[in-house]
């Protein structure tokens, strides 16, 4: 297609707008864990498309869902009753608790439903969203997101009054609740802010307090969903019933996708909302195949033992790479892990691309990994000490 990678970054910078920095490197294959470039160097992907290829690259199971289904039928419109979105949305609501879906094509999309969503039913309009939220880029989700950098281009934003209060301070809440609150929305573990895991029962406590106060609950769960954090979604680690949780990351293996799912009552009405793509039938059954995988390969138990292997290694009192100076914490669950470091850490991308190695650098200080669920210990092992090497 390209003879060389420097045309491929040329054209990349005359034919594209400028959104995304990216590492020199031009990735064509992968299986697994490992990615290969232009010239079939392998790396070890501890970003997993961001969170996203749960079940590795080109898993087999998913390659040939998405062949058969797309012999079949790929799209017909909402229009029409097609079986694997009926099946997806009965395989969510059994994973998830929930019991209604609608699906989407992104995790911004599920934002922007759960939040008209709340608001209809609630008749209220305002929201309350913590310090170092995440929520996506459209304008609605925007209102709900953190970060300076994220919006101030763009304000004032589409949603008026919100308000943030400190993560992981279910009482902060209680305090700025008011007659206008419709939902308080949050990620059971911060992922863009630097992977924030707040203490266990928070999430519990704020359900709590939306209980009593009468507002609704909506659980970002578009990061930490499907195995991510040790559990098939963050809130079970708090045994928590959101009324509202949004998904979509690693629901489709790399396949477009989102859904927004909700408690029985809180719903839609016809023509209330849609979504012209949103739950067709490829992208439903290449996410039916995807959950298939991460039950079949046991995927959640591996990501919660590996998570742990991960920690204990890294926590060696000796030579571990938390005792190095330069690690202030490492912190995370399942693999959903950060590397919080004592300065920032874009420089040390470079150093590990240089050993093959592809990591993601969030929140400035903070090096995020999000591998494939499947990634060998022996690939985790050689992070590791290529982590404690460039580090150091
Ligand atoms: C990635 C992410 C989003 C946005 O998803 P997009 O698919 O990029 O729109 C929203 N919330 C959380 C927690 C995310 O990690």
């Amino acid at each position: 297609m390209f003879s060389s990678p420097e045309e491929v970054f040329e054209k990349e910078k005359r034919y594209l707008m400028q959104t995304y920095k990216r590492p020199r490197i031009v990735l064509k294959e992968g299986k697994g864990a490992i990615v290969r470039d232009f010239f079939g160097n392998e790396y070890i992907d501890c970003v997993g498309g961001i969170a996203v290829n749960a079940v590795g690259y080109c898993h087999p199971e998913v390659v040939s869902a998405i062949q058969e289904q797309a012999e079949k039928l790929m799209h017909v419109s909402n229009l029409y009753y097609t079986e694997p979105q009926v099946k997806l949305a009965e395989k969510l609501s059994e994973l998830s608790g929930m019991n209604k879906v609608f699906f989407c094509n992104s995790g911004a999309e599920s934002i922007e439903a759960a939040l008209k969503l709340a608001r209809k039913v609630t008749g209220r309009h305002t929201f309350i969203a913590a310090e170092g939220s995440f929520h996506g880029r459209t304008l609605g989700s925007l209102s709900v997101t953190f970060g300076t950098k994220f919006r101030s281009a763009f304000e004032p934003l589409l949603l008026k009054g919100v308000k943030f209060v400190r993560y992981n301070d279910a009482e902060a809440i209680r305090k700025v609740l008011d007659e206008e609150t419709a939902a308080v929305i949050l990620e059971p573990i911060q992922g863009e802010s630097g992977v924030r895991v707040p203490s266990a029962g928070y999430v519990k406590a704020v359900r709590e307090i939306c209980t009593e106060e009468n507002v609704l609950l909506i659980l970002d769960e578009i990061q930490t969903g499907f195995g991510r954090t040790g559990r098939w979604f963050g809130k079970d680690h708090d045994g928590v019933e959101p009324d509202i949780m949004t998904v979509a990351k690693a629901m489709g293996a790399g396949f477009p996708i989102g859904a927004m799912l909700a408690k029985e009552g809180i719903e839609f009405e016809s023509g209330e909302h849609a979504s012209t793509f949103g739950g067709n039938p490829l992208a439903c059954a290449t996410a039916l195949a995807s959950i298939s995988v991460i039950e079949g390969e046991k995927l959640v138990e591996r990501s919660r033992e590996l998570g742990e292997y991960f920690m204990e290694k890294v926590r060696d009192a000796e030579n571990g790479l938390e005792s190095s100076p330069q690690v202030k914490e490492i912190r995370g669950k399942g693999l959903m892990i950060g590397i919080e470091l004592t300065k920032p850490c874009s420089e040390l991308v470079e150093k590990a691309l240089d050993r093959r190695i592809l990591i993601n650098c969030t929140a400035d200080k903070v090096i995020r990994l999000v591998p494939p669920l499947v990634i060998r210990k022996e690939e985790l092992d050689k992070v590791i000490s290529i982590l404690q090497e460039i580090i150091k």
